[in-house]
């Protein structure tokens, strides 16, 4: 029983010795060195990788250039590569035996933003996007992914005696605009290629490189969005009286909404409201028909999200009413789920990376922001989502000594350290998809299935 390093092992132990065959303990450490011998040697192919990705990034539902390459890359690797899956998307397969199936997810997209950081590699392409022309950037490290995506499918492959059963290596567009994983579920994912047992994804952040942090249960918010449209009485600005104002009503409603969440809502919950868009009017004088406003809500919790939604229904309908203005248009917008991390798939994953990461590997609290990988999981796929780290640790010390500020995601100064930022994904993430597969193949001899 001592080859089996967590309890959890250990009882699966007890039970097949009787009626399996013993099952070998992952050995960490050595597998460790295994992917830092692999990773010293394909690391130069997935700098160049990540810098050409870096270098010409692509917006949501664009990434026909993105998703080539990385077909490309795919197929010379082995891997079964099926294109257009969600529009842009791709499937990668990779069968080795009976075994579970382990999804491992990359975006595709980057930003409709000018990038900042002067790296040889900077991007300065431009793209039309919504009906504008616009730089883009990947200022969200999405390229970084896909150079660990990669870099994980190559080290897994190498692996290939240490597990049994099937990769599932999939490119999703369209993240930033949370509508990517929904179109490849849509386009028949789960249906056509089969449903994984385990889903895994990273995202970068600003952390020092070599750090990964993990969470058990919510991990991103719930978002959904908001359009409202206030209608009134157009006429003369001199002569209100003649008029229902509807900028007054936008206005009230915008100071308003607030308080749902300070007044309304558990203080110790999370939950914001905010508008980002204001439209209505034309000139000083005159007083227009209809204003639109256009936010979103953020959330953790289902109880607090119905709780912002009716707060903010019937504070649009008050403020309405206070003017004597008809009902406005009230629209709320299903966005996207918060990430659930599994508490079995956490436990699989830290069991293996708290043994190779040592004290680099923490918990963290959950963002407020939001993520559409939780779509596999709302889908029924148990996931996991970690964050790794992508500063040299003296950033973080010179900021907290008044030095600037560290760049967050989506800063057009986002510029990761590539070469210890992709080495820790790849790390990383091998060493989960090998910790799922171990805990997915103990179950099914457990369960006989
Ligand atoms: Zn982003
Ligand atoms: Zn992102």
């Amino acid at each position: 029983m001592n080859r089996f390093a967590t309890s959890v092992a250990a009882s699966a132990a007890l039970f097949s010795a009787t009626l399996l065959p013993a099952y070998a303990e992952m050995d960490v450490p050595n597998l460790k060195k295994s992917i830092e011998a692999s990773l010293a040697n394909d690391y130069p192919k997935l700098d160049a990788l990540y810098k050409e990705l870096h270098a010409h990034p692509e917006l949501a539902f664009q990434e026909v250039k993105t998703a080539a390459r990385l077909a490309a890359e795919m197929r010379a690797l082995g891997f079964e590569v099926t294109e257009n899956i969600g529009k842009t998307g791709l499937v990668a397969i990779y069968k080795n035996g009976d075994g579970p199936t382990i999804m491992v997810r990359t975006e595709l997209d980057g930003l409709p933003m000018e990038e900042k950081t002067g790296l040889d590699y900077a991007s300065r392409d431009k793209t039309t996007w919504n009906g504008r022309e616009v730089f883009v950037a990947h200022s969200c490290g999405h390229d970084i992914h896909m150079a660990s995506w990669v870099g994980t499918a190559k080290t897994l492959v190498g692996l290939k005696d240490k597990w049994r059963g099937t990769l599932m290596f999939i490119a999703q567009p369209a993240e930033e605009i949370v509508a990517g994983a929904r179109a490849m579920l849509a386009a028949g994912l789960f249906t056509r290629f089969g449903t994984p047992d385990i889903a895994l994804a990273l995202h970068d952040g600003p952390a020092p490189h070599g750090m990964v942090f993990y969470r058990t249960g919510v991990g991103s918010s719930a978002a959904d969005g908001l359009e409202i449209t206030f209608h009134g009485r157009g006429g003369h600005g001199s002569a209100p009286h003649t008029t229902v104002d509807p900028i007054g009503i936008a206005a009230r409603f915008i100071v308003e909404v607030q308080s749902v969440i300070s007044r309304e809502k558990d203080p110790s919950e999370f939950g914001v409201v905010s508008i980002g868009a204001i439209r209505g009017g034309t000139a000083a004088n005159i007083i227009p028909d209809s204003v639109q406003l256009s936010g979103t809500i953020r959330s953790y919790k289902p109880e607090v999200r119905a709780k912002l939604h009716a707060g903010i229904e019937r504070t649009a309908k008050a403020a309405a009413a206070m003017s004597d203005a008809p009902p406005p248009d009230i629209q709320i917008l299903e966005g996207t789920k918060p990430v659930m991390n599994d508490p079995d798939v956490v436990a699989a994953v830290a069991d293996v990376l708290k043994v190779a990461l040592g004290d680099k590997f923490k918990t963290s609290p959950p963002v407020t922001g939001s993520e559409d990988f939780s779509a596999f999981a709302a889908a029924g796929v148990p996931s996991m989502m970690f964050n790794i780290g992508v500063y040299d640790q003296e950033r973080f010390v010179a900021a907290r000594n008044g030095g600037p500020p560290i760049p967050s995601n989506h800063s057009p100064l986002f510029a990761p350290v590539p070469k210890p930022t992709i080495e820790t994904g790849v790390t990383a993430m091998t060493l989960a998809v090998l910790g799922a597969f171990d805990q997915k193949t103990r179950r099914m001899k457990e369960t006989g299935r």
